[in-house]
This record gives structure tokens, sequence and C-alpha cells, in this order.
């Protein structure tokens, strides 16, 4: 199977280059799969996927998860077209499945401020779970300004506009097998 994995790429009329490849992707995923294989052996997770960026990690995780667990999505209102966050949160889609008593993993592309998935821990702490943990593929700690826990993180970056592997710029570029950020050198 071949992967859309250019050097460079350009998106919407800005040009992006490679930040980290699609084997440094995998390698991680596959350690935090196996790390939540151990956390909750004997126990069934639900996964809840935060729409749309988290879609292709999520899928590739699950592949790494040996132990029984299920799925379900979580839609929040996103960056719009910009590429810094409005401040502002908006449910699109709750969810369909009863969490009440589960033990859920809610699996994020990235924390920036932290502002949704502060928002989307309340709401899912409001259900009653028997336990909530998140993983998420970024995060980005000199942009937080919402205090939360993460539990598995499988890349620290800078403030920095990433895109690919899910992550979009004005709804492009999701399909990219690795993580690209903005190629300044072109402007210096
Ligand atoms: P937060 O609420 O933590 O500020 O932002 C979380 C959401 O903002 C992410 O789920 C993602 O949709 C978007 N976001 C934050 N940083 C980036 C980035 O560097 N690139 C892209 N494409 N989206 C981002």
């Amino acid at each position: 199977m071949s992967f859309y994995t250019p050097d460079t790429v350009l998106c919407n009329g800005e040009t992006f280059k490679l930040y980290i490849s699609k084997e440094q992707i995998q390698t991680r995923i596959a350690e935090i799969g196996m790390q939540i294989d151990a956390d909750y052996e004997g126990k069934k997770p639900i996964f809840i996927g935060v729409l749309n960026g988290s879609f292709i990690f999520l899928a590739d995780l699950m592949r790494h998860v040996s132990i029984p667990c299920e799925v379900d999505f979580f839609k929040l209102s996103s960056y719009g077209d910009e590429k810094v966050s409005s401040g502002k949160v908006t449910k699109l889609k709750d969810l369909d499945a009863q969490i009440k008593g589960r033990h859920v993993i809610i699996v994020e592309d990235i924390v920036d401020t932290g502002l949704s998935m502060s928002y989307i821990m309340k709401q899912i702490k409001e259900a009653g779970p028997a336990s909530v943990r998140i993983v998420t593929l970024l995060h980005k700690p000199g942009a937080t300004k919402y205090d939360v826990t993460i539990d598995y993180i499988a890349f620290e970056i800078p403030t920095l506009f990433v895109l690919g592997y899910g992550l979009d710029y004005a709804q492009e570029g999701r399909n990219l097998a690795q993580i690209y950020v903005i190629d300044d050198s072109k402007d210096e």
C-alpha cells in the first residue's frame, strides 16, 4: 500500500515541510498501544474519538490495541479556516454510546490551549464513567492555558501550526500520512 508522503506540500497557498515522519508516528503509536493493553488488561475500554482531526490517529491506535474495546465519536467545532484558535467551542455531535460506568479513553489529535479538552472532559465526567483518560497525538505545552491532565502523549511540540495525519488547514491536508509544519524559509 502506498501512502501520501511528500517531503513538502502546498496546502491552501502555504508551503509545509515534513516535521514528523510516518515511521516516527507509527513507532510511537505502537508503544502507546502496548501501554494501553497493559493498563487496561481485563477491562473493555471505549475510545472516544474527537472529530474531525483524530480519525486517522484513532484508526491506527486501535489497531495496535489487542484487548477488547469499543469506539464512539464526539464532534466539536474547530479552528474554522484559521491557523489560530477562535477561543470558542461548540458541540456538533454528541456521543451515541452510554458511558456510565465505562472506562473511557478520549482520543485527540492535538491539545493546544486545552480549551476543547477541558470542555469534553466536563461533558464526559457528567455522564458518570468509571474512569477517563486522555490520549493525544500532539501536545503544545507552550500554548496550554486550561488545566488538563494528559495520560498518553505521542509527541510534544513547540507552539507551531502543524498539518497532516488527520490535522487540516482550512479542511485540506488531513490525508497526508505524516505531520508537516509551515516552511518559513521561502519568506527569508
Ligand atoms: P485547543 O482547544 O486545545 O486550543 O485546540 C484543539 C483543537 O484545535 C485541535 O483538536 C485541532 O482541531 C485544532 N488545532 C490546534 N492546534 C493545531 C495545529 O497546529 N494544527 C491544526 N491543523 N489544528 C490545530
